[in-house]
């Protein structure tokens, strides 16, 4: 029996070993900045001419790694690799699969603040954050892991005298494991051994933004004992492999994390029925959103206040969960939005390597020019409170933005920014609060900040997100405490870090024997 499962603990940074742990982790990274790092098929190194050239966010001089980049015919060859190695991957042992993933925790655990570390470097993320993202990864893991040996043996099905049932689940085929950059680790790897742990081999195309943590998780996995050709590790670009891979007639699921555009496009590839193959393709695919906090007239506001800066602005607002909406009932309107304004002006905007760092770069220039762009509309449709400006000289950094007296349906309190942009919106009522909160195409997370039990219970049934958090923040999900998935255009709310998450990457078969 394994022990039950439970969170794996963030770091306190103000005890003075942690601090030290943690610039040695800068240090371990540091010392191996700049290699080159090569595709893994079936085990085997392949090292390509061309490179995805992986950089610091905030030190775009610095680079992190040079990562070898698939073409169709490598990527094809992958897929070989992989479809031969399900014939026996799908018959191991569930036993033997969440064994490799408490290992593969246990070696993460050990150079936990390293892989921080490389987050901080790669991803742009501050200290708490990258912390944060690592202890994630390690939870999808040991939950994971605990999940599959819960699943193993099927569901109880009734059975006759004469005719016994049995009712269990077998693994889909080859996945297409496509993550983000924004959690590199946690989510990169928790949807990476979430297909494995079910028996599935993959084709892990790691973000181009952060390849180099996907790599040195590979490399965990095989230290922990995952046999050659499960998991293979093929960046490569979104338009040529990507589209490959997903259109591929032997591909049979596709786990997404990335923007609303990006997850649409493959779920009409993949609806597609190539020549040659025999299925339906699944898709998991978890997409945008435009995350709204409520905020009641009797609210706590500076529960409020405090909820909104951390969701809004945590990793500079990059996160599908991120506030980037707030709306406020009557005279708690002005309260909270001055208390907000005032927070924000407090906090540390710089270089994520320092410890006081809240809000770091973002992550590439093609964001940083988004996210402008988007501030330009936003000085047209708000009143401009605080922030609003960006330098890109040496790093992306935008400061946190604010915009009050923002309409429902303007452009910034519609599409998703994806960084450090918050508009603010008043409503008459709580009614109305919760009709502006529905009011878009996406449906992730949610807060209501409010002491009235009717106004709490009228925002469970009428608040349609999937993940909706009282008198909290909306970021932060834990796994295997609040599945995360969302509604509408956020996805197919695959309920990541949930008891069912499992289930999308297997099929069930009924087995019938008559005596
Ligand atoms: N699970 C994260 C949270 O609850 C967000 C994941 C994402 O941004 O993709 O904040």
């Amino acid at each position: 029996m394994v022990v039950p499962y439970k969170r794996e603990p963030l770091t306190d940074f103000t005890v003075k070993e942690n601090e030290q742990a943690f610039l040695e982790g800068i240090k371990t990274v540091e010392s191996y900045l700049g290699k080159d790092y090569d595709l893994v098929i079936g085990g085997k190194r392949v090292s390509t001419e061309e490179k995805i050239v992986s950089t610091n966010p905030a030190n775009p001089n610095e680079v992190i790694g040079r990562v070898s980049k698939a073409n169709k015919e490598i990527a094809d060859e992958a897929m070989q690799v992989a479809l031969k190695t399900f014939e026996t991957w799908k018959k191991s042992k569930p036993e033997m699969r969440a064994d490799i993933l408490f290992k593969a925790a246990h070696i993460v655990r050990q150079r936990k603040h390293e892989f921080s570390a490389l987050l901080v470097k790669e991803a742009g993320k501050p200290w708490k954050e990258a912390d944060a993202d690592v202890a994630e990864g390690i939870d999808f893991m040991e939950y994971y892991g605990r999940q599959m040996l819960k699943l193993k043996d099927g569901m109880e099905v009734e059975s006759h005298p004469y005719e016994d049932n049995r009712f269990g689940y077998i693994p889909l085929g080859v996945g297409v494991v496509i993550p983000p950059w924004n959690f590199a680790f946690a989510i990169m790897c928790g949807t990476t051994v979430a297909s494995l742990v079910s028996g599935n081999t993959v084709l892990l195309k790691p973000a181009s933004a952060t390849p180099v943590v996907a790599a040195k998780f590979v490399e965990v996995l095989e230290e922990a004992g995952l046999p050659p050709g499960v998991l293979n590790y093929v960046p490569g670009s979104g338009s040529e492999i990507g589209d490959y891979l997903v259109e591929h007639p032997k591909t049979r699921f596709i786990s997404f994390t990335g923007s609303r555009e990006v997850g649409a496009g493959i779920y009409e590839k993949a609806a597609k029925i190539q020549p040659g193959q025999i299925w339906l393709k699944r898709v998991i695919a978890e997409m945008g959103g435009k995350d709204t906090i409520v905020v009641d007239d009797d609210a706590d506001i500076e529960v409020a206040a405090q909820s909104i800066v951390t969701s809004a602005f945590g990793f500079s607002g990059q996160k599908c969960s991120a506030c980037s909406r707030v709306v406020a009932v009557g005279d708690a309107y002005e309260k909270v939005l001055n208390r907000v304004v005032e927070l924000t002006k407090e906090l540390a905007v710089g270089d994520p390597s320092k410890k006081s760092t809240f809000v770091g770069p973002v992550i590439d220039q093609a964001a940083y020019d988004k996210i402008m762009r988007y501030i330009e509309i936003g000085k047209k449709e708000g009143k401009l409170l605080t922030g609003g400006e960006g330098d890109n000289s040496n790093g992306y950094y935008i400061q946190p933005t604010i915009f009050a007296d923002v309409d429902p349906e303007a452009v910034i309190m519609q599409e998703e920014i994806f960084g450090p942009v918050v508009a603010f919106t008043k409503a008459k009522d709580f009614d109305e609060a919760i009709d502006i909160a529905n009011n878009t195409e996406y449906g992730l997370t949610g807060s209501v900040i409010s002491k009235n039990r009717y106004h709490i219970e009228k925002a469970r049934e009428d608040f349609h997100v999937g993940n909706l958090y009282i008198n909290r923040g909306c970021t932060g999900a834990v796994v295997g405490y609040q599945p995360f998935g969302g509604f509408n255009m956020s996805g197919t709310d695959s309920k990541a870090g949930g008891p069912d998450y499992l289930l999308l990457h297997m099929q069930a078969k009924t087995v019938t024997e008559k005596y």
